[in-house]
């Protein structure tokens, strides 16, 4: 956190929590026992500026990300919407239930507890205010603030509004779909869009602002109130002009963040009425009525202590994300993986289906992640190496065919049927072994065409049938795998020819003996890049789905791939060697001139061959090409900083993956370390956290 955290007070967060306290207030009337009119003051009009002012950071910060986070916001509140609506449930329930259809309707209108008519106006807000940008900020502000004034009509201005019969005939047919105007169309859009504009004076102009705005909204809010002309109480004329100064004076103010508080404030705002209604009994058991009902301030202070005190538990006990102060990370770009995924579906043809290979991790990818998006892709069929790679992403919600591309003992055929995981029969004797089991199991032959790994030798038909009449197998595909189809050598063509019309010819005769082999496939990414396209109806991508190359070597398609995979590391600490002087074990390193070194958190036990440096090694360090130095150790090593000015501990560096104008490609660094980006990627230690960039979408 460290890192580039400004100095200062951040306001906007921070103001998340007042605007939760004022929320709490609008539901406890702190002031009703002593100052009936300070109350409404204070909750009526005072209050009215914490909805608008967490719409208007929704619409702030989602302006600044160029709207591109709307889709995620939006699924995140629909999914904290419903979260709420669940833990309301039993509250509803002692309320007496509704009727089911107005169930519904609540949870699309108004909310399903008095507090929740937030969420579904934002869920609604954010769309119209997408389509209203598309004419202009000025046009949408203009339209958004024309529905604003209809809806003001229905709220505190309906005891006049409605003095006119036609104009109340609208706001009945109105109140039929929304109980209040500020639920609906009327109220979100306005203020996400002030929120987006993100004017800002100076904090002088800004406070003078907002204090005379204040006022004035005062004056509106109490003639309105004195004169019995509010249906509701939510909006005023001078609210929006309110919320856009003191929105300035906070922006104007702002430094920094406090993701406690953001949190926080949004668990606070979710379940304080649960705490107003557990006071009730609670007070009743200890015969404090008196005390914690009666006198509104105290209930206040109350309700107060513990929302606060809950929601801080809350937050204590969140799930960890990975750690983006972590010391060396895998950086994963899911919608690189998306990119890759469409355009290898593409180059595989119309009828042959993409089967993503997750195995290890997803080459160290992490496999979850990966799956869910491929998923989101439109990918219907994964497969893995062992059982236990299967079951996890079943645990993780993955349903779709997987199928285990390895041997796996026949005593877990148990698993397999369980987890419903489709297994490799690596020979004859697998098959029979699996079959004894008793278990009834999907299997996929693996047929030998060459490689001599696994699978029934393609010529042994009688052996191939055989597994079709063993009773507990249920073959629905058969497979091969090509072991040359990496070289573009005439030889090494020619022998996966061979492989292929040796399969298919296997295929063939088990049709003809009135046999089903199932879903044929043999291309794995080589046989993407290299073969024509395949009658098969799958292929068995993984590292293109990754977006590289094994090595440097050329392939007869080269397609529009991008890398998924950025390793990164944080300089430890820096120092410099005087000409001469040794570093790291065995002083492999001996600095000719004066040399600044920096230590980076990323070693061997992360996956880093041991001698890297002396292979050629080298990292991005604010762009540069640093060279490592040195023996690369368990959990460290030493780059050459000299060329860089300032390096600092705590900044990141590159191993893998692009920094500023430089890239590092990971078919460069597998080749100095002697092997495949395969081996490199799938070797990443899990102790790098994956951290997710992109959305997959
Ligand atoms: C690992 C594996 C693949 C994927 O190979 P890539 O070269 O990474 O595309 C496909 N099929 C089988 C049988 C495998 O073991």
């Amino acid at each position: 956190m460290q890192g580039g955290r400004e100095r200062g007070l951040p306001a906007l967060d921070w103001f998340r929590l007042a605007a939760a306290v004022l929320v709490v207030c609008i539901h406890t009337s702190p002031l009703e026992s002593f100052a009936p009119v300070g109350d409404f003051w204070l909750t009526r009009v005072l209050g009215r500026v914490a909805v608008p002012f967490f719409l208007m950071v929704s619409g702030y910060f989602l302006a600044r990300g160029g709207w591109k986070g709307t889709g995620r916001f939006w699924r995140r509140t629909a999914e904290l919407y419903l979260a709420a609506v669940v833990l309301y449930l039993p509250v509803n329930v002692y309320n007496g239930a509704l009727p089911p259809l107005e169930w519904v309707k609540a949870l699309f209108t108004d909310g399903t507890l008095y507090h929740l008519w937030y969420f579904p106006a934002v869920l609604l807000g954010v769309p119209i205010v997408r389509g209203l940008l598309r004419l202009g900020m000025l046009p949408a502000l203009g339209l958004a603030g024309l529905l604003y004034l209809v809806g003001l009509g229905g709220d505190s201005y309906y005891g006049l509004v409605s003095q006119v019969p036609a104009l109340a005939a609208v706001y009945d047919g109105v109140f039929l779909v929304w109980e209040q105007t500020r639920n609906g169309l009327f109220y979100a859009p306005l203020f996400l869009l002030l929120g987006a504009a993100g004017l800002r004076w100076s904090a002088l102009t800004s406070g003078l602002g907002f204090a005379a705005a204040l006022a004035g909204m005062s004056v509106e809010g109490l003639w309105l109130h004195a004169m019995d002309y509010q249906r509701w109480d939510s909006m005023y004329l001078l609210l929006p002009v309110c919320m856009v100064f003191l929105f300035s004076l906070l922006l104007t103010l702002n430094r920094g963040e406090a993701r406690a508080a953001r949190r926080v404030s949004m668990v606070m705002y979710v379940i304080h009425p649960w705490w107003i209604v557990l006071l009730r009994p609670a007070a009743r058991l200890t015969g404090l009525e008196e005390l914690l009902l009666d006198n509104s301030l105290v209930h206040f202070l109350a309700v107060l202590a513990l929302t606060v005190l809950s929601a801080w538990a809350v937050y204590l006990l969140r799930p960890l994300r990975p750690d983006p102060t972590a010391r060396a990370w895998r950086e994963v770009d899911l919608d690189a993986l998306a990119h890759n995924a469409q355009v290898l579906q593409a180059a595989a043809g119309r009828r042959c289906r993409l089967m993503a290979v997750v195995k290890a991790d997803a080459y160290g990818h992490g496999a979850v992640p990966v799956a869910r998006t491929l998923r989101r892709r439109g990918m219907k069929a994964f497969a893995v190496a062992c059982v236990s790679e299967g079951i996890a992403l079943r645990k993780a919600g993955i349903f779709s065919p997987i199928l285990v591309l390895g041997w796996t003992a026949p005593e877990q055929a148990e698993l397999l049927r369980r987890w419903r995981l489709i297994q490799t029969v690596a020979d004859g004797d697998h098959g029979r072994a699996l079959s004894r089991q008793g278990v009834p199991l999907k299997v996929h032959l693996a047929v030998d065409t060459g490689m001599h790994r696994l699978g029934i030798p393609v010529e042994d038909t009688e052996e191939l049938e055989a597994m079709f009449r063993l009773p507990h197998l249920h073959v629905t595909g058969m497979f091969t795998h090509l072991c040359v189809s990496d070289s573009m050598e005439r030889e090494a063509e020619a022998y996966t020819q061979g492989q292929m019309e040796a399969f298919y010819a296997a295929a063939d005769r088990l049709r003809q003996a009135g046999l089903d082999p199932g879903a044929l496939h043999a291309q794995a990414s080589y046989g993407i890049w290299n073969l024509p396209a395949q009658p098969c109806q799958w292929a068995r991508p993984g590292i293109a789905l990754y977006g590289v190359y094994s090595d440097l070597a050329p392939v007869h398609r080269r397609l529009d791939l991008r890398p998924v995979l950025s390793l990164r590391a944080r300089v430890a600490s820096v120092r410099t060697l005087h000409a001469g002087e040794g570093a790291g074990y065995g002083l492999a390193f001996t600095a000719r001139r004066e040399t600044r070194l920096a230590a980076l958190s990323i070693g061997y036990a992360d996956g880093l061959p041991r001698d890297l440096p002396a292979r050629g090694g080298q990292v991005l360090l604010r762009g540069v090409r640093c060279p490592m130095v040195g023996r690369v150790c368990m959990d460290q090593l030493l780059v050459d900083v000299t060329g860089v000015e300032g390096v600092s501990p705590g900044e990141p560096a590159t191993l893998i993956g692009g920094d500023g104008e430089d890239f590092l490609p990971a078919e460069e660094v597998a080749v100095q370390c002697g092997t495949i980006t395969n081996e490199l990627l799938s070797r990443l230690s899990s102790r790098l956290p994956v951290v997710r960039k992109g959305r997959g979408i």
